[in-house]
């Protein structure tokens, strides 16, 4: 099944029954969003014992036109987004780094900065480099800590896409990539049963037209099951809580007026606008430390 959360915060919740239509459920999870969990969050924690009515709804005639529809994030307030560095090795190699993951650990993004699909990444600076990072994500289905790598998967409730916006430079990456807007996710959360075999996952991500990234999921270093075991060996993970995989080869700088999109089979296609509206300088000077970005390619 394909979930999304819409309406300015993300309180309310439906299900895709078509391709252009959806069945609301906000009304299965009693209870407002004020100081509580998102419906998103609520659902998945009871998902297994709501299974029955979420069928039941979906074959009722209680449909909404998708169009229209103001998105937020499938999950408008994660715990936690949980990211991997370097899990690429053609990533590691254009970044000129010596060390992956399995060196590296995981970092973490501020969940503040989860933006819906067909929104505005806004770049806070003038004088610095902004790249895009198109990246599978994983959500959290149940409360998971010290998870075997055999047992991995059955604590995933879904996937969906991931733009892992980020400032290059010296700063530390939970700085770089923490910016308001810089977590651009969805459009819907696809159980993982509907994703099926992730070995298989094609991700593709273009920027103002232009195909940057392409990759399968398999060439992953930690693949999904590994990420989920090591995480949980660090931290709680909770119903609701992001893991993302990490980019491929081809990250390369954002302008004022590109589009970007992630697009990656069986999950979804995430599409979203730049901007550098009132975008300033930068107050601190990582701009030439740090990990060395490839060169910017010329623009058709
Ligand atoms: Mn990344």
């Amino acid at each position: 099944m394909r979930f999304f959360s819409f309406g300015d915060q993300g309180e309310r919740i439906a299900v895709l029954v078509s391709d252009s239509e959806a069945v609301e459920l906000t009304g299965l999870l009693p209870g407002g969003f004020t100081g509580q969990l998102s419906p998103m969050r609520r659902m998945i924690e009871r998902y297994e014992s709501l299974v029955p009515e979420i069928a039941a709804k979906a074959v009722s005639d209680d449909r909404i036109k998708i169009d229209g529809l103001s998105l937020a994030p499938p999950v408008p307030d994660p715990s936690k987004v949980i990211a991997a560095p370097v899990n690429y090795v053609d990533h590691m190699e254009e970044m000129s780094q010596d060390s992956h993951i399995d060196s590296l650990g995981v970092f973490l993004k501020a969940p503040s900065s989860v933006l819906a699909a067909g929104g505005v990444v806004g770049l806070p600076y003038t004088d610095r480099r902004f790249d895009q990072e198109g990246e599978l994500a994983l959500v959290i289905g149940r409360r998971a800590r010290n998870v075997a790598v055999a047992d991995a998967l059955h604590f995933i409730f879904g996937y969906t896409c991931l733009l892992d916006i980020t400032m290059r430079g010296g700063e530390d990456r939970s700085t770089r990539k923490s910016f308001d807007t810089f977590t651009p996710m969805g459009p819907y959360l696809v159980t993982a049963d509907e994703v099926g075999d992730l070995g298989s996952l094609e991700l593709k991500c273009t920027v103002s037209g232009d195909l940057r990234q392409k990759v399968m999921i398999d060439d992953l270093i930690w693949g999904v099951p590994e990420l989920v075991a090591y995480a949980s060996s660090v931290m709680t993970l909770l119903p609701g809580d992001v893991i993302t995989t990490g980019t491929p080869k081809g990250v390369g700088p954002l302008q004022d007026g590109d589009s970007v999109t992630v697009e990656i089979s069986r999950v979804g296609s995430l599409s979203v606008h730049v901007s550098a509206d009132g975008a300033g300088l930068s107050p601190t000077k990582g701009a030439n430390r740090g990990p060395v970005p490839p060169p910017a390619k010329e623009r058709g």
